[in-house]
């Protein structure tokens, strides 16, 4: 796919929910909660503190198929995860899943643990620094991050975050 992620919370205006948009494809794995926390358990500082939130329940971690994603959220296919009230949402059919959970799992941490509001968790501040979490962990599992630099990921959430 390659195409690499974008990004708003443009639909649901006022909903304070923080957006994670991608692409999604058939066929992959599907992952079950705790595998997901498995997954990203001691790879890095940031994903180890936040499995710890999901383990410890302080995060609730939801991973929702296409049809409940589309029926109970009203979220479009191109909606991959979302950070909202102490849950984390996934889509199960996500190629991404696992960095998804490490994104909006940033987000949690600065809501559950720093006590930032809302506001700046859906800043470019706190995309940022989901974003930089999510690229963190890209690389310490050995995989090419979704942007080739810091500058093209500053200027994604330059482009899709006010
Ligand atoms: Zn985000």
């Amino acid at each position: 796919m390659g195409a690499g992620y974008h990004g708003g919370f443009g639909h649901t205006s006022g909903s304070g929910k923080a957006f994670k948009i991608g692409f999604t494809k058939a066929g992959v794995k599907l992952y079950t909660r705790d595998e997901l926390i498995k997954s990203i358990d001691g790879v890095t500082t940031t994903s180890t503190m936040i499995a710890d939130l999901l383990r410890n329940k302080k995060v609730g971690l939801n991973v929702i198929g296409d049809r409940l994603f589309s029926y109970a959220f009203n979220l479009g296919p191109d909606t991959l995860a979302f950070y909202s009230n102490g849950q984390i949402y996934v889509r199960s059919s996500s190629l991404s899943i696992i960095d998804d959970l490490v994104h909006e799992g940033k987000h949690a941490y600065d809501d559950k643990v720093l006590n930032k509001n809302r506001n700046f968790i859906k800043s470019r501040h706190g995309e940022l620094r989901a974003y930089s979490a999510e690229r963190e962990f890209q690389l310490a599992t050995g995989r090419k991050p979704t942007y080739k630099d810091l500058n093209e990921m500053y200027k994604h959430i330059k482009k899709n975050y006010k």
